[in-house]
């Protein structure tokens, strides 16, 4: 049995922040996440991406961004369970509260703070019989890094804006060797910037364009070699390649959560704005995973949500404890 004061489901931008503000209450943090690596969609879908919403920083990568939180984070020496998705919730006599994972580790706690973001969030897969045979074989339905392609062929398929922007991004930067662009339709979705790029790489050779079209079929020994494209007027054909990846975005689900007893409105948490505490005392929700009027979705609503919350927190863990705002500019982080 793990054991912490805060309990945190979602390592996102706003579950790191979080611990940072707790441990300046002298309240320990444990986090689990149902992904490998803490960063929530700043590390999953687009760590390379510049941010340019975040006080202080004019531009940040997203992956930076959430290097600097796990440093800014590290003092307080929070725990991590990773890889593990948070799936049931119960009241233990002492009156806290009981969080089991998928994998059957157990976390106890007095206050949860659900920080879960879009939930488990899976990507929208194309019907392809054997898809699941190739995964992480040459099939990934997610471009982390883009050096992973360096050499390589690949074969995109989408027709909004990641499908665009990574073809683009991949042929321009001379980092895959081939790159080809498969889309159901004669026209996309994206911003008319990047279709308009598309066109014009797709002209000069630099990208393989391949409309009214889409992959159905892959095959391969233990990893992709090519797909089966079907053409709306040409019928199938194989085409050879490195990696075949589909972009047709993530499905996110509240999952379990869903299921705790906590209000949700429109696949997200209700909560009162005063410390963003959920209907369930004890239980509170922070970023993108909670809902209130005029709720933004975005990572500096939710660091403030955070901060928040934990005061709220604080005063329910130590109800005869006077809480006195405390500057770090005049303790320092190991002052606290
Ligand atoms: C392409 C893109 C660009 C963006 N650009 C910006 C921007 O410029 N500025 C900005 O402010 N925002 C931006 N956002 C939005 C921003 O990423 C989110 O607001 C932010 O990630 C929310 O942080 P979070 O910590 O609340 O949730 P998330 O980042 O979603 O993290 C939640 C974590 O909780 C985990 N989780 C969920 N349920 C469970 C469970 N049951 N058990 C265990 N783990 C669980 C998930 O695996 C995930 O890692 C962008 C989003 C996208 C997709």
């Amino acid at each position: 049995m793990i054991k912490t004061d805060i309990l945190i489901i979602g390592a996102g931008p706003v579950g790191l922040f979080a611990v940072f503000e707790a441990g300046l209450l002298k309240l320990r943090c444990h986090l689990i996440d149902s992904l490998p690596q803490a960063g929530g969609q700043c590390s999953e879908i687009y760590p390379k991406k510049p941010i340019y919403d975040i006080p202080g920083y004019p531009s940040i990568l997203a992956g930076e961004l959430v290097d600097n939180l796990m440093e800014q984070a590290a003092p307080f020496k929070p725990g991590f369970t990773l890889g593990e998705a948070a799936v049931d919730i119960q009241k233990n006599e002492a009156g806290n509260f009981i969080v089991t994972t998928n994998k059957g580790t157990q976390h106890e706690a007095p206050i949860v703070m659900i920080a879960g973001g879009l939930g488990v969030f899976e990507p929208r897969k194309p019907p392809i019989e054997n898809i699941e045979d190739y995964e992480d074989k040459g099939v990934e339905y997610i471009i982390k890094d883009p050096e992973f392609y360096r050499g390589k062929r690949c074969v995109i398929a989408g027709g909004g804006d990641s499908a665009l922007d990574w073809s683009i991004f991949l042929a321009t930067k001379n980092i895959a060797s081939e790159v080809a662009l498969v889309h159901r339709r004669s026209s996309f979705r994206g911003h008319l910037d990047s279709v308009q790029q598309v066109m014009d790489l797709a002209d000069s050779g630099k990208i393989k364009l391949i409309t009214e079209a889409e992959v159905v079929g892959i095959s391969g020994n233990g990893k992709v070699e090519a797909v089966t494209i079907r053409h709306e007027r040409d019928g199938d054909f194989e085409y050879a390649t490195d990696h075949f990846i589909p972009l047709f975005g993530l499905k996110p689900s509240l999952g379990p959560i869903a299921n705790w007893g906590l209000e949700i409105e429109k696949n997200a948490i209700k909560v009162d704005t005063l410390d963003y505490a959920t209907n369930i005392p004890g239980i509170y929700a922070i970023g993108d995973v909670n809902t209130y009027e005029g709720k933004l979705k975005l990572i500096l609503c939710g660091f403030h949500e955070g901060t928040i919350a934990l005061q709220s927190a604080f005063a329910r863990i130590h109800p005869d404890k006077k809480n006195v705002l405390k500057y770090t500019t005049v303790n320092g982080v190991q002052g606290f």
